[in-house]
């Protein structure tokens, strides 16, 4: 049975990207290798919209928002962290292990946070350095305003640090014009390779903060890593074959166009929420996003039997809910190496699926709203 993944991470392969791992590998301190490095570091700056480096580690997404704190922050500073889900709460729980003493704006799950909140508590605390959010809170589906929660630490001494790890690619981020300090990305989401490459971005602002950090880092040190890429280097053996994938698919997504990138997610997206809506159910996601798309499941039915059927019998793996919405909600995403007749698979695999389980469809429902968007 063919696999086809509908998770927000990982993501499908272009077939271009899969070919390229099938090489043999060759030397990272090679002139070839560096070549390559120097085309991804251009390419990255256009990706991540900044004129600023973008460090590369080899690592998940994780590893690089644990960076991230040890290389901007010491002991005892205090920043704020929204958490409406499980990364947000990542966040907290990262900063709380290196000492750092976190403040938080807690969301109910599915809510999308106010900026006006955020500056309401830098008004109240001065002290505060930075903000820590989502641009997509990947538990819940939901999309967070970065450009105006820009508008509120552009200009003061706070930085604000966002994770973009499924986000960039798929909602729009500027992150030189809306003034984002730190973007944190990872390969296995919109950037179409397998999981194992994770990205920083650091604004002006940011690296200031880095010369009076005093956590410990070694492998993680972000002014060793800059150092090395500014010689289309790396300080340590990278993942090679990762990164001449990247190489590839950062090729794909110039070719294709960032801004197409981002107007087929959410044409994807939009087709799949109304082709949800036309099933009868409902999107668990107040602000939803195009990265995936959260439905509620009716507990007669069942997320662990309905995810269960729609892979072994038709091969389709969309991810369950995390923590307290393991039983509620599936999440389906259209993230990365997408295209309008992957939304009519899963759309079809959930209708058939739904079905055999008892709940009520008329079949074809569901495509049919999604056809309607998908065809124009
Ligand atoms: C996937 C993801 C991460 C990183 O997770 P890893 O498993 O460490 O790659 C971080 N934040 C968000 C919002 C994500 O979706």
């Amino acid at each position: 049975m063919k696999r086809k993944l509908f998770t927000p991470g990982p993501t499908p392969l272009p077939e271009e990207v899969r070919l390229i791992q099938a090489r043999g590998i060759i030397h990272h301190r090679s002139k070839e290798f560096s070549d390559v490095l120097k085309e991804i570091r251009e390419e990255l700056r256009y990706v991540f919209q900044t004129k600023e480096e973008v460090l590369l580690f080899s690592s998940s997404g994780t590893g690089a928002m644990e960076a991230v704190v040890a290389n901007i922050f010491s002991p005892g500073d205090k920043v704020l962290v929204i958490r409406g889900g499980k990364f947000g709460e990542r966040w907290a729980e990262i900063a709380a292990t290196f000492g750092v003493q976190v403040i938080s704006i807690d969301l109910e799950w599915g809510h999308a946070v106010n900026p006006e909140l955020i500056e309401k508590k830098l008004r109240e605390d001065s002290g505060i350095k930075a903000v820590f959010t989502q641009l997509v809170e990947t538990s819940t589906g939901v999309v967070y305003d970065i450009e105006t929660i820009a508008r509120v630490t552009k200009g003061k001494a706070v930085i604000l640090i966002v994770d973009a790890v499924s986000g960039l690619g798929a909602e729009a981020l500027c992150t030189d014009k809306w003034g984002v300090d730190v973007v944190v990305a990872g390969s296995q989401k919109a950037l179409m390779i397998p999981p194992g490459l994770a990205f920083v971005a650091l604004s002006g602002k940011a690296w200031k903060l880095t010369e009076n950090s005093d956590l410990p880092k070694y492998y993680w040190d972000f002014k060793k890593a800059k150092k090395a890429q500014d010689k289309n280097q790396t300080v340590y053996t990278p993942a090679i074959t990762l990164v001449c994938a990247l190489r590839e698919s950062l090729r794909l997504l110039k070719k294709e166009g960032w801004d197409n990138v981002l107007g087929r997610h959410a044409k994807l997206a939009k087709a799949t929420r109304q082709g949800v809506l036309a099933l009868g159910l409902q999107i668990f996601s107040k602000a939803p996003s195009n990265v995936l798309t959260a439905v509620e499941i009716p507990s007669s039915v069942g997320v662990k039997r309905l995810r269960g059927l729609m892979r072994d019998r038709y091969g389709v793996e969309v991810a369950g809910g995390q923590a307290a919405l393991a039983e509620k909600i599936i999440r389906i995403a259209h993230l990365g190496a997408m295209e309008v007749t992957d939304i009519i698979v899963v759309l079809s695999a959930l209708e058939m699926s739904l079905s055999e389980l008892g709940y009520p469809v008329e079949m074809g429902k569901g495509i049919a709203a999604a056809e309607a968007i998908l065809g124009r």
